[in-house]
């Protein structure tokens, strides 16, 4: 069977954003050695922490599970190198602008000893689709595109809907990311790979690979690949270059033409969207029983010296890897984990990499500090908002605290991409009031259902207490009318237990 052919959709709004691309993609990638210690994230994906399985003090070896998958939405930790557990305890993470976060710490022995090899790996095909998303997890992997939500449990959802087409994304719309580019230039064959255990994973017969026209040697790579495995059911699309033409729901669009309706997924259009990275980590983890325990980041800004792609391990520090590529330029002013639009500035490089970690961008700018003015009604953010939302409305609710109208206009809608940002000519950080109304939004939902929950064991309570109160009746009724017919000392035993009974109750 082969992929069926759309004409591109049409991306609403959305800004042509300068690539700054060029300086880090000049060289292949490189690998960063092993550092002296390394600092791993018990949550470095959407859901629950994972939970620590191993002690302090402990050697441990690469590959072995430090924290094992806990609680909904959850993905398990492994030791990217080996080494002995210095120490369980919080740690400044980029994900939280550098507030700290329970992380693993392992000083390394150097030695890299990994765990003994697993036995000769299944081929997947020969695995139901059922045993396939266990498999894939055990090994750790989350969307590399930046959303870390655990791959094996949005396969598993996808499974619940009817999926039809798989999408991989390769769309790097983000001025300086270049790690996608530079994966697709230098292991197509695996990403390749990959979708087709996804496309086994879901029992589905189409797979487009989406990648910006302007990147013609990551699609001359991915062609090459297609032809040598000759498999007309996945095949290249190329996207124009315009952001946010990378989120699931932009891309979608874009490729396939089906529109994701409003608080929905790709799956109620029947796509299922991963990231090229998250291909190539399923096929290294699949095929060869490594699980994901390193990444491709982009390291790059004016504020380096040498901006280039790295593979590092997950739970290198920023600043290791920031000196290995030629340290700071004396213009360094700004730690962005992360592109510029979606990125978050943290003020110290001690984070370490986790598997979200696309880009470290350092920057002569300084956060912004232009003064923000009034609201002019001038539109501009409605017009370059790929979602159609109003971001003016929306602002003027979150500063109402509104929740009921900010549900109303769609705020849960909103991608948090920043273009409403850039057009704003009264500075109005819009994207940072809508991330604090969300989360307020969460808040909100998360009591609202905890409160929910308490009123339902209450009743349930009471209606057990109800339950056991009129039994106890019945059988003291029923032992009453035996005594009567036995004598006046059995009826004073009965009144005497009831009366023991209220007072249980009371
Ligand atoms: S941040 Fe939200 S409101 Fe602003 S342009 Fe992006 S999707 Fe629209
Ligand atoms: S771009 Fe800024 S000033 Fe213009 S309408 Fe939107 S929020 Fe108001």
């Amino acid at each position: 069977m082969s992929a069926p052919t759309y004409d591109l959709g049409k991306l609403h709004g959305g800004l042509r954003l300068p690539g700054h691309k060029s300086e880090s993609t000049a060289q292949a990638i490189q690998d960063v050695p092993i550092p002296s210690q390394l600092v791993l994230p018990i949550t470095q994906h959407v859901g629950d922490a994972a939970q620590p399985v191993v002690a302090i003090g402990e050697r441990v070896l690469k590959g072995q599970l430090l924290a094992a998958a806990e609680g909904s939405l959850s993905a398990p930790v492994h030791a990217s190198s080996s080494g002995t557990v210095l120490a369980i305890e919080p740690w400044p993470v980029g994900r939280r602008n550098g507030e700290p976060a329970p992380c693993v710490v392992i000083e390394c022995d150097g030695k890299d000893e990994a765990m003994p090899a697993p036995e000769a790996r299944p081929d997947y095909k020969n695995l139901s689709p059922e045993d396939l998303l266990a498999e894939i997890l055990q090994g750790g992997i989350v969307g590399l595109g930046g959303a870390v939500f655990p791959t094996a449990q949005k396969l598993m959802q996808a499974r619940t809907c009817e999926i039809d087409h798989l999408l991989l994304n390769g769309v790097e719309c983000e001025s300086y990311i270049s790690c996608d580019d530079m994966l697709m230039r230098e292991r197509a064959v695996e990403i390749i790979s990959g979708a087709k255990i996804l496309m086994h994973a879901l029992q589905i017969n189409v797979c487009f690979i989406a990648v910006e026209s302007d990147k013609p040697e990551a699609i001359r790579q991915i062609a090459e690949a297609l032809a040598q495995t000759n498999d007309a059911r996945i095949v290249i699309k190329q996207v124009p270059t315009i952001y946010p033409s990378g989120g699931e729901d932009q891309l979608v669009q874009l490729v396939t033409n089906r529109e994701v309706p409003s608080g929905g997924l790709p799956s109620d259009v029947g796509c299922l969207v991963q990231n090229v990275g998250t291909a190539a980590a399923i096929h290294d983890w699949i095929v060869c029983g490594q699980p994901l325990i390193s990444r491709v980041t982009t390291v790059t800004g004016d504020g380096v010296n040498k901006p280039m792609n790295v593979r590092a391990r997950i739970g290198t520090t920023i600043e290791h890897i920031i000196k290995f590529t030629g340290g700071y330029s004396d213009r360094a002013r700004q730690l962005i984990i992360g592109g510029p639009m979606t990125g978050n500035s943290v003020t110290t490089d001690r984070v370490p990499l986790v598997k979200a970690t696309n880009c470290i961008l350092v920057s002569s700018e300084t956060p912004s500090t232009g003064p923000e003015l009034p609201c002019i009604r001038c539109g501009e953010c409605a017009v370059v908002c790929p979602v159609q939302l109003l971001p003016q409305q929306l602002f003027w609710y979150a500063c109402a605290d509104d929740e009921v109208k900010l549900r109303e206009f769609g705020l849960t809608d909103c991608i948090e991409c920043g273009c409403c940002d850039v057009v704003c000519p009264s500075h109005i950080p819009l994207t940072a009031d809508f991330r604090v109304a969300k989360g307020r939004i969460r808040e909100l939902a998360d009591e609202k259902a905890r409160a929910a929950r308490a009123r339902l064991r209450f009743e349930a309570r009471n209606d057990r207490l109800r339950r056991e109160r009129v039994e106890r009746e019945t059988q003291l009724a029923n032992q009453k009318a035996s005594a009567k017919r036995a004598g006046p000392a059995a009826i004073a035993e009965i009144l005497k237990r009831r009366k023991q009974d209220k007072g249980d109750e009371e």
